[in-house]
């Protein structure tokens, strides 16, 4: 008879997002979509939204769906969808707008109306968020006081890496908590893996499309049964759309953003049959940062900035 599984066999719960937003919402678009011709533009959310919902039903996984505020007041039957389909329903701001590009007041504004507009249609609370392009950065810290007094009790919003656009590499790599003047919240970083001084982005974006799928699998492999770690995996929902309008920017953008989306779908597949997944809610319950009613308990060595 085999013995119990050892602590290095057993499965870690990873978590799955998406940031639900459209092709034309994507910070490197900035400037060439301006805000106010959203409205006009060929919507592809909800389709491509649906399409990931059937996926994970397929496999079944329950992700995280962190929404765009614009697209909830657009699409309130998507986030209801999303809702009574089993996963988390969160925040991904109303219109867009880098963190660090905002004052704490027009933030303010933008994050309280997406929380409202994606509860209305969902129906059910929303606790967590993630900044566009993950634009919380040692100058927008002040995001995490606004984000608490405006009720949320998560943030997804600080990558450990360095980046030309975003990054805060001196940060933990794994979720901790974060006691500010205006209370505490739990951080829950983007996942790298690390070499030498360096941490690498492993799980999800653009580095899933655009390097060889063996490295997400590698490196969800190193987090999980090397370190004992969870990974937070992220997509969006025109990365398995490669049939979308074709917008106009520099090569890099346009490398970042169409490199491979032909591949997205069936590499998404083979990482859900390769991995288990949950959503970042119980991510952080089973490993043991939310009591069964909701509330924050504070890690060993609380983390204070
Ligand atoms: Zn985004």
């Amino acid at each position: 008879m085999p013995g119990p599984p050892s602590q290095a066999d057993r499965p870690v719960l990873n978590a799955m997002s998406v940031d639900v937003e459209d092709y034309f919402h994507v910070s490197v678009f900035d400037g060439i979509v301006p805000r106010s011709t959203w409205g006009d533009m060929e919507s592809r959310v909800s389709r491509n939204t649906d399409r990931l919902l059937d996926i994970f039903d397929e496999y079944r996984v329950r992700s995280t769906f962190f929404i765009l505020g614009w697209v909830a007041e657009r699409y309130p039957q998507l986030v209801r969808t999303i809702a009574q389909r089993g996963h988390e329903i969160a925040s991904h701001g109303y219109a867009h707008r880098l963190v660090y590009d905002q004052t704490p007041h027009t933030f303010r504004e933008d994050v309280r109306r997406a929380k409202q507009g994606i509860e209305d249609a969902g129906g059910c609370a929303v606790g967590g968020y993630r900044a566009p392009s993950y634009s919380i950065t040692p100058r927008s810290l002040w995001a995490l006081d606004v984000l608490i007094e405006e009720g949320y009790w998560y943030d997804a919003s600080i990558f450990p890496i360095r980046h030309d656009r975003y990054g805060i590499p001196v940060s933990p790599r794994e979720p901790f908590y974060v006691e500010r003047e205006a209370g505490a919240l739990m951080e829950v970083p983007g996942s790298t893996v690390r070499f030498g001084p360096v941490n690498l982005p492993v799980a999800g974006g653009g580095y899933f499309r655009i390097l060889p799928y063996p490295w997400t699998r590698w490196g969800i492999s190193r987090l999980n049964h090397v370190e004992g770690r969870a990974a937070v995996f992220y997509l969006h929902p025109w990365e398995i759309d490669p049939d979308q309008p074709r917008l106009r920017a520099g090569w890099l953008g346009r490398f970042r953003h169409y490199r491979n989306l032909a591949e997205t779908e069936s590499r998404l597949r083979t990482l859900l049959t390769d991995f288990d997944f949950g959503t970042v809610a119980a991510l952080l319950k089973v490993r043991g940062h939310v009591t069964p009613t909701g509330q924050i308990v504070p890690l060993a060595l609380p983390y204070v900035w």
